[in-house]
């Protein structure tokens, strides 16, 4: 007969490279046809991984709920204000209203796209469909998407010619390039240039978007990378960010199986670079040139 005496139980172990793990325990009493107990079965399960996931969810979905709040609060003000009627007689007045509550509108519609495309892209939803793409084509696409705004700052787009090719999802590409541009015209002063280039290395192409623009300290230029991360606290206000750009596009290059960095010299300017793999008819045709 068995008995759930002390169904759930959890703590930590230390195993025998001193490493922490987390146990939960299924503890079962064994009873004899008389109620006495016999004896009782133990399973432990390792739930350390489980633990850190749910760790990261929750820190996640705190910066998450304060990110989308604070929008939320300004319009919520904004319209209330307007509802009283206090600015009923003062035109300035209520179309300022208007513009802050359509501000932060547009900043929660950024918010929640950014945050569904990231969530979407670590769960592994998001398909990336892979095909043979010109390097080229994909800068055009991306700098065709973007060169209103680039205009309207009297900013240059120049793309390096280039023949690379590669095997990628174009719009996730597109994506990646359109958000580095969109970074590089955001901290540039106007008339500057942004420079895009792709270069077929031995194992893959690499691009690259430079800007000369204001720079990033040494000691951010990884941490950028990460989710709501900005190397000045005012930047997502001032220059309409959501912190996520990186961090997705991040999540793009590793799906590839490629990498993203950034170089900087304070004050001179940025280049970011990423890699994406060869189309396989290159790695094939490399392989048998090597042979023969
Ligand atoms: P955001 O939406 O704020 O641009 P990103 O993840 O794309 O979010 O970028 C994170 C931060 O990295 C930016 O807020 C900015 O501080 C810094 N950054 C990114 N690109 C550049 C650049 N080209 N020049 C200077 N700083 C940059």
């Amino acid at each position: 007969m068995a008995n759930n005496a002390h169904p759930f139980y959890r703590n930590a172990i230390l195993t025998k490279s001193g490493e922490e793990r987390f146990i939960a325990w299924n503890n079962t009493t064994l009873q004899d046809s008389q109620g006495s107990i016999i004896g009782s079965i133990s399973i432990g399960e390792d739930i350390t991984e489980r633990e850190k996931i749910e760790k990261i969810k929750d820190e996640f979905i705190g910066i998450v709920s304060h990110e989308l709040r604070t929008p939320l609060t300004s319009i919520q003000m904004s319209l209330g204000l307007l509802k009283t009627g206090i600015y009923a007689k003062k035109p300035e007045k209520t179309q300022r209203m208007i513009e802050i509550a359509l501000i932060d509108t547009n900043r929660l519609v950024n918010l929640v796209n950014d945050i569904l495309d990231l969530e979407r892209l670590e769960s592994g939803r998001a398909v990336l469909e892979r095909t043979l793409c010109s390097a080229a084509d994909l800068m055009q696409q991306a700098v065709d998407g973007i060169c209103a705004i680039a205009t309207q700052q009297q900013i240059s787009l120049i793309i390096l010619p280039t023949d690379a090719q590669v095997w990628a999802a174009a719009d996730a590409i597109i994506q990646t390039l359109t958000n580095l541009l969109s970074n590089a015209i955001k901290f540039s002063p106007a008339n500057a240039t942004i420079h895009l280039s792709a270069e077929q290395q031995t194992d893959f192409v690499v691009f690259k978007v430079s800007d000369r623009g204001r720079g990033i300290p040494a000691d951010k230029l990884e941490l950028i990378f990460g989710r709501f991360q900005q190397v000045d606290a005012s930047d997502s206000r001032e220059k309409g960010g959501t912190g996520l750009g990186l961090a997705i596009c991040r999540s793009i290059i590793e799906r590839h199986g490629g990498e993203i960095w950034a170089e900087s010299i304070l004050g001179e300017g940025s280049t970011f670079f990423f890699t994406l793999p060869l189309p396989l008819e290159i790695v094939y045709e490399r392989q048998t040139d090597s042979r023969s």
